[in-house]
């Protein structure tokens, strides 16, 4: 793929949720960097995008991500995971520690690069596993493994089991500056539940996921924290209005983020969509949903990242209650945010950006999620008035487990571009294959 030396998006909305621009403006685009947002760019481009009637913003970012790779590469590989996302609009996505092996020692994080290296068409960003082989006892070498390049370290899908582990893990994470993000589930509540535990789950005849579950493991991560100042935690998919409240009266609290699927859809859809709406935590009430969005508007959850977990159709033709947890989501997340959050007038556009955008790279402390004269030039460009039906036989993800099949759906992503150079463009992606040099 060659470099362009000088490329110009014309006549976009460009939106900046970072440096709060919001105007019809011009990019332009100089060695991969931005150098100039409005006039005055070099006069004449050696490229040109026209981007008239579009928005311009950052790539998305996705702080949670299950890109299956290695080990589960009948679900979703590390190149059809980050083609599925830059399809979505992300530049830069984060990849879970679920995987076999797991991202645990230095050496296994480094293997994983390599294969990101090779062959993802975004940047990715390696999530530490927080104990070692995932074993739920023994805790990682939190320091090694961000040495080794990892992101952060999370217990998501492994949860730590004891308030020892918490306190040491968030004392580890003070002393490394990373960022410790947590699957808050107390297990003693939701064991066995396959939904959330409810009317639903009880029409449907299998065993439910008490709503205090989420609570239960805040308030244990609460009294795991005796250190100054905000715990190093990042709370993964909240799910309740409990959890809300919890994070709501934490003084000096967790960060936190929620999924699409959990501002759109309440437990009711597991009656239509069966397994492919079933995932943990389970989507909850329209109570829960609506004290989710009120925690976006406020700034109480500040991320909103898609928890993409793909699985075959024959593992999730086993039927509620014995097909594993996880929906696809990375190439509905921006059209079902806008449709959720923009659409009805909760959100401005700049600010539901800002949640997919400027907040998830500042958790990260990457250089991505604005558009500043010197930053990376990873752009969104997308059709914000467009309109299109998910058909999950469409997706570039090997998962078509999702809830939002057959949905109409706003916003459609026209052209990614990274470093400033073209991954995806009309619907197809770069002929010379994943981008060179991105991780
Ligand atoms: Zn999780």
């Amino acid at each position: 793929m060659t470099q362009q030396q000088a490329l110009a998006v014309r006549g976009g909305r460009v939106i900046c949720p970072r440096t709060g621009i919001d105007e019809v403006a011009d990019l332009h685009i100089e060695r991969g960097r931005i150098a100039a947002v409005g006039p005055g760019g070099p006069p004449a481009p050696e490229a040109v995008i026209d981007a008239t009637g579009m928005v311009v913003c950052p790539g998305l970012i996705d702080l949670h991500v299950h890109l299956r790779e290695p080990g589960a590469e009948h679900k979703e590989t590390i190149e059809s995971g980050t083609r599925a996302a830059v399809r979505g609009g992300f530049t830069r996505v984060c990849a879970m520690p679920n995987t076999t092996p797991a991202p645990d020692r230095p050496a296994t994080v480094r293997e994983i690069r390599g294969r990101i290296r090779r062959s993802a068409w975004c940047r990715v960003g390696v999530i530490g596993a927080a104990t070692l082989d995932n074993d739920r006892e023994s805790l990682t070498d939190f320091g090694a493994l961000k040495a080794a390049g990892c992101v952060a370290v999370s217990d998501d899908a492994f949860m730590l089991r004891t308030a020892e582990q918490r306190r040491e893990a968030l004392l580890r994470c003070a002393d490394e500056d990373l960022l410790f993000i947590t699957h808050a589930e107390a297990e003693e509540l939701s064991r066995d539940g396959v939904m959330h535990d409810g009317d639903m789950a009880r029409r449907l005849g299998v065993p439910g996921q008490h709503p205090a579950a989420e609570a239960r493991a805040l308030e244990a991560w609460r009294e795991a924290w005796d250190g100054p100042g905000r715990p190093p935690l990042h709370v993964a998919h909240l799910s309740t209005a409990a959890g809300v409240a919890v994070l709501r009266e934490w003084e000096d609290g967790p960060t936190a983020e929620t999924a699409p699927h959990y501002l759109a859809l309440t437990h009711e859809a597991v009656a239509e969509h069966g397994a492919n709406a079933k995932m943990n935590p389970p989507l909850r009430t329209e109570e829960d949903r609506r004290a989710l969005i009120g925690a976006v508007r406020d700034g109480t959850i500040s991320v909103i990242a898609t928890d993409h977990a793909p699985h075959t159709a024959e593992e999730k033709a086993a039927g509620v209650a014995r097909a594993p947890f996880g929906v696809v989501g990375l190439e509905t997340a921006l059209s079902v945010v806008l449709a959720e959050l923009v659409e009805p007038g909760i959100l401005t556009l700049p600010e539901a950006l800002a949640t997919m955008t400027a907040a998830p790279a500042g958790l990260l402390g990457v250089e991505g999620g604005r558009l500043a004269v010197g930053a990376p030039a990873d752009l969104l460009i997308f059709a914000p008035d467009a309109r299109w039906t998910v058909r999950p036989e469409r997706f570039a993800s090997m998962g078509r487990n999702t809830p939002f099949a057959g949905r109409e759906l706003p916003a459609a992503v026209e052209a990614v571009l990274i470093d400033g150079r073209s991954v995806y463009a009309g619907g197809r992606f770069a002929a010379a294959g994943p981008p060179a040099g991105i991780n």
